[in-house]
């Protein structure tokens, strides 16, 4: 199923996404949160690429492996930065031959600076420099995929103004980009503001909260850091007593994702989209309580 017509159904889609390993055990591990994961039937689950093509490969033959062995609606996301036009209509042929529907275009990160090695130019010749324009290239190709797109409900860290970013969102949409899915964020208020100000700048697909049940302290510094997102002094001060505690910190991140949820789908929110890093323990603790509501 393509996802625009999931979300446009009406009924909350919960969906999860997950990194294409790099070992055996890895890939071992990854079937095995799917298939725990795959009895609470989500919608449609998304598979990581990593940026200038470093899981090229690994990233289409998970997502080819999902659709053939358990059934269930897979999306590819495809960073661009680094990659040639052709590169990327090759991804997008090996895709759309193994029958996926879905794609979710990003522009990806450049890798950080390493003395002594040239950076990588943003758009190489022939290339793209903004998701938006892999956007177009996609939707204008043969492949008749469904488009997604990055939003990002507490700004992007590159760009300082929330109106820039905005019209950079807007123009991602206007390039076909069909459904939005958050950046990771804690307090709902930035989902909610977001919206309003997207619908009120005249963006009318569904935002679908990304939300990550915070399982570890010092990981999930480090991605709020990379990503800009902030953790809320309250939540912060709670997790930094439990810093040692792993099972704890577990138990206080899937209580903190639940109550998020809750307000999400009660105030509107079109799904939740979970940040599972390929373990299925707390998306599953959450999603349980979501549905055992009356
Ligand atoms: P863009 O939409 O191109 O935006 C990038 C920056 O450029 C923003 O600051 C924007 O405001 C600005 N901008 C955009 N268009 C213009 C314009 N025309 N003129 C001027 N400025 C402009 N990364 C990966 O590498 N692999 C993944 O699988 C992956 N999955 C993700 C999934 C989700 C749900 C999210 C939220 C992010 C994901 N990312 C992934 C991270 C993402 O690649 C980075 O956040 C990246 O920095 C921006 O990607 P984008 O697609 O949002 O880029």
């Amino acid at each position: 199923m393509r996802i625009p017509e999931r979300l446009a159904t009406g009924s909350p889609s919960f969906s999860f996404e997950f990194f294409p390993p790099k070992t055996d055990e890895g890939v071992a591990n990854l079937f095995e949160a799917l298939r725990d994961l795959v009895e609470l039937e989500p919608s449609f689950v998304s598979v990581t690429y990593g940026a200038g093509g470093s899981t090229r490969a690994r990233t289409v033959e998970t997502v080819l492996r999902i659709k053939e062995e358990t059934g269930v609606e897979p999306m590819a996301h495809i960073a661009c930065i680094g990659h040639t036009r052709g590169e990327i209509a090759e991804v997008l042929d090996r895709l759309k031959a193994g029958g996926v529907e879905n794609v979710l275009c990003l522009r990806g990160d450049p890798p950080a600076p390493q003395p002594g090695i040239a950076a990588t130019p943003y758009a190489t010749v022939n290339g793209f420099r903004f998701a938006s324009e892999l956007t177009a290239f996609v939707r204008a190709g043969k492949w008749g995929f469904s488009i997604g797109g990055a939003c990002y409900p507490e700004g992007h860290p590159e760009n300082p103004s929330r109106a820039d970013d905005l019209a950079a969102l807007q123009k991602k949409v206007s390039c076909g980009a069909q459904f939005l899915i958050t950046q990771l964020y804690f307090d709902n208020a930035f989902y909610f503001d977001f919206v309003g100000r997207a619908r009120a700048a005249g963006i009318t697909v569904p935002i679908v909260p990304g939300i990550m049940p915070i399982t570890n302290f010092d990981q999930i510094e480090r991605f709020t850091r990379t990503c800009g997102a902030t953790i809320p002094m309250r939540l912060r001060l709670e997790l930094e007593r439990r810093r040692e505690d792993h099972e704890a910190i577990l138990q206080l991140g899937v209580a903190h994702a639940t109550v998020q949820c809750v307000e999400l789908l009660e105030r509107g929110a079109p799904g939740v989209h979970f940040f599972t890093l390929n373990r299925s323990r707390a998306t599953r603790m959450i999603l349980t309580a979501l549905r055992s509501r009356s």
